[in-house]
């Protein structure tokens, strides 16, 4: 039996005041039901280690170099995330794809990367409108992940994976869970045929979740949880969506 995993990406909003308050409401509704975490800007991630430490709530950065260390400006290495007792590191958001021309290649990497330091990489695939209009979802979703999963080689199984529809981040327009479920089936699959370790993996699905459909999509069965973003940022809606991850 898979745990749930609900995830929430703040990406670029939050101040130390809202952070507080944010991570205040999210300790005092504990116990959750399912392994709950917030990946932060990476600036509040002091701040957020040390408010969440000693807690069940984990946390985590939003990308992560493919370097180990060396002259790249800007860039933080996983081996900086593992000294701030981040558990995990998304890599290749669509919103990192599209606006930093990240390859799949070089996702791969980062999330060889991160694994390399003992962070989790939570992978996002997912297809844009033209491509799903096209009929090239399970094509463009199982080439993104296929170029991970060769990169991992023998540690693939240890990646969470996230299914982001790049139509539905953001938009209000979400996958029905049966669109989801189907994508969901696929990546397990492929996952199990290069793993043999497909069934303990964990797949979310990201892309508009809220309070009132996060329970439907998480009832489905290869749907391991969310990858949550603007709702991730009102306390109340996050923990209803936490909530509903049993
Ligand atoms: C995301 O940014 O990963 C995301 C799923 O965003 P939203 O929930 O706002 O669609």
């Amino acid at each position: 039996m898979r745990r749930k995993l609900v995830v929430g990406n703040w990406k670029m909003h939050g101040n130390r005041a809202a952070n507080a308050e944010l991570l205040a409401a999210l300790l005092a509704a504990r116990p959750y039901m399912a392994d709950v975490a917030v990946c932060v800007p990476a600036l509040f991630l002091h701040e957020t280690a040390a408010t969440l430490a000693g807690s069940d709530l984990r946390w985590g950065a939003q990308d992560v170099s493919e370097h180990e260390q060396g002259a790249y400006t800007g860039e933080i290495s996983a081996a900086m995330l593992a000294e701030c007792g981040c558990r995990y590191a998304i890599v290749g958001h669509s919103e990192r794809r599209a606006y930093h021309g990240e390859s799949d290649a070089l996702v791969a990497r980062k999330a060889q990367a991160a694994l390399a330091r003992g962070v989790t990489p939570i992978v996002c695939v997912g297809e844009t409108l033209a491509e799903r209009d096209g009929g090239q979802t399970e094509a463009v979703v199982k080439r993104q992940l296929s170029a991970v999963i060769h990169q991992l080689t023998h540690c693939a199984a240890e990646m969470v994976v996230a299914y982001e529809p790049v139509w539905a981040i953001g938009t209000g327009r979400t996958a029905t869970p049966e669109q989801a479920q189907q994508v969901h089936a696929v990546l397990r699959a492929q996952l199990q045929a290069a793993t043999g370790r497909g069934a303990t993996m964990t797949i979310l699905y990201g892309g508009s979740v809220k309070a009132d459909n996060a329970a439907t999509l998480f009832a489905q069965p290869d749907i391991d949880g969310g990858l949550i973003g603007g709702a991730s940022l009102k306390a109340a809606d996050f923990i209803a969506i936490c909530r509903a991850a049993t």
